[in-house]
């Protein structure tokens, strides 16, 4: 595989902060050959949401897609890295600055990604789309985006903006951790693990410069 694919998925890891209110992450060993099993099989526990994971339209709207309507051309291809320097929000104020054009693909980088935010506790602090934000690139009708923290919305405001966003038909892809990815164009490809009927599924993200 060519070198140049960065690695942009967190560890799945009891480490991980979890949304608070959803069930945290346990793996367990169900076999285990230190206890003298023949081999080793771990048990893992989570939520469909838990860690590097793309939302399904389906998570916020009864009457829209889930992940099995996911199709390769959802998540892999171009995609347009903009980095947004508000510590608090991702305002359509800033979107506006950055070239945004129907049909993109978006993985916003913030602040964010500048910690190592994949380690417990839960920042509810993190910077998240203002719902003018998620409003602006609904309208702008993106096919895509991504975000460096659990969810696209805050904890005051995740109903609004994940219903902007997902209302709209744009996927999403949250907990990305982007520390060694700078603004420009990438390829990328995000691989959701294919759960029948899904609201949302665990994924694995590369990406390259273009
Ligand atoms: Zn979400």
């Amino acid at each position: 595989m060519n070198k140049n694919w960065i690695d942009v998925s967190v560890d799945l890891s009891p480490e991980l902060p979890t949304w608070p209110g959803d069930p945290t992450l346990s793996i367990s060993k169900f076999h285990d050959m230190s206890k003298g099993a023949v081999a080793n099989v771990s048990q893992l526990s989570l939520s469909a949401h838990t860690g590097t994971h793309m939302d399904s339209p389906f998570h916020f709207f009864n009457d829209k897609v889930t992940m099995s309507a996911w199709t390769p051309e959802v998540s892999m291809g171009k995609c347009k890295v903009f980095e947004v320097k508000d510590k608090v929000s991702i305002t359509a104020k800033e979107l506006k600055t950055f070239d945004i054009q129907k049909g993109d693909n978006i993985i916003i980088k913030t602040f964010n990604s500048s910690y190592e935010w994949f380690k417990k506790p839960f920042n509810e602090n993190f910077v998240h789309f203002a719902e003018d934000g998620a409003a602006y690139i609904a309208e702008k009708k993106i096919q895509f985006v991504g975000i460096d923290y659990l969810s696209v919305g805050g904890p005051k405001n995740g109903i609004e903006v994940h219903h902007h966003i997902l209302g709209a038909g744009i996927w999403i892809v949250e907990g990305l951790y982007l520390k060694d990815i700078a603004p420009g164009e990438y390829e990328f490809i995000c691989l959701p693990v294919k759960i029948k009927g899904a609201d949302g599924a665990p994924s694995r993200v590369l990406m390259r410069k273009i």
